[in-house]
């Protein structure tokens, strides 16, 4: 919602919380086929997307999330050569994922091409490697591909979801984990934004570590970071794998042959410290 014609606000009834930035312009506003799109132009985030009124991203702060949701996941795993990527229609997790060189296809498959279509104007720097010959990018329900991808193809899933409500809701359910784990190698990893570890523990994160667990994923991980522009300024993704996931390509962590401006293996370490109201959840 906007709080005036200056400020974009996003209310969080459960908590009593709202974020809000100053805006200085309204770019675009459409209700594609699966939800409301906007952009705006903010004093000192630069762009923000938001979708069905919830903030998506901005320029000053997408890379925290984007580095996190790829690089924790894709060092744990010994060679990730095939990636998924379910959503992350705004192209900032598939940039991350093809700085890997071991990668040799990565598919994204997001519900919305109009989401893709205006990050390619209006965060062109999220989408400078669309054209990299290793990216596939699709544009259907990430549901019904993994619901058909083929038996253990797999290394990483990575579910760049919007939030557990509308088109991305189921994104978060047992049979969603139990499709991603069929068509996961064994070795292969799952990992998505879980959310919160301050307001959404109880409803969100633990939750799914059971489902994760209950899909055939006997270890789960979990990483946190800051993302002020979420709810309450602290996030996660979850990791679930049949292998232990404490133990990560350090070194090739440490000696990695590409820029980041948050990820490394210092942060991959203590990213996964849990704090005591946590502790349930060590693997
Ligand atoms: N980092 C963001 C956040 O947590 O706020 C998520 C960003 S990304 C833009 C979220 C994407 O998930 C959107 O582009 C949306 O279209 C996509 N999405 C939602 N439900 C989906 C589904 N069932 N299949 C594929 N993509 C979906």
């Amino acid at each position: 919602m906007t709080l005036d014609n200056t400020w974009f606000s996003e209310p969080q009834p459960d908590s009593g919380t709202a974020f809000s930035l100053k805006i200085s312009e309204k770019l675009h506003e459409e209700q594609s086929e699966f939800q409301k799109i906007e952009i705006y132009q903010t004093e000192s985030f630069g762009k923000l997307m938001v979708i069905d009124g919830y903030i998506m991203l901005t320029d000053r702060d997408n890379f925290i999330y984007h580095e996190m949701m790829t690089h924790p996941v894709l060092f744990s795993h010994q060679n990730p050569e095939n990636v998924l990527i379910i959503g992350g229609g705004d192209c900032g997790t598939l940039r991350e994922v093809l700085k890997h060189d071991s990668v040799k296809c990565a598919q994204q498959v997001d519900i919305d091409e109009r989401v893709t279509r205006l990050s390619e104007i209006h965060f062109p720097e999220l989408c400078e490697s669309n054209n990299d010959p290793r990216a596939e990018l699709h544009f259907e329900d990430g549901i019904n591909w993994v619901k058909h991808a083929d038996d253990k193809s797999i290394d990483i899933i990575i579910v760049d979801s919007t939030d557990p409500i509308g088109p991305g809701e189921v994104l978060f359910s047992t049979e969603f984990y139990q499709n991603c784990r069929r068509i996961l190698k064994d070795d292969g990893l799952v990992v998505q934004q879980s959310e919160s570890p301050l307001l959404h523990f109880d409803t969100i994160l633990s939750p799914m570590h059971d489902r994760m667990k209950q899909a055939g994923n006997p270890h789960t991980l979990t990483f946190t970071f800051p993302q002020c522009v979420y709810p309450s300024g602290w996030w996660s993704c979850t990791v679930g794998g049949m292998t232990t996931l404490t133990n990560f390509r350090e070194e090739d962590a440490l000696n990695k042959n590409f820029k980041t401006l948050y990820y490394n293996a210092t942060i991959h370490k203590a990213a996964t410290a849990l704090p005591e109201f946590m502790k349930s959840l060590t693997d």
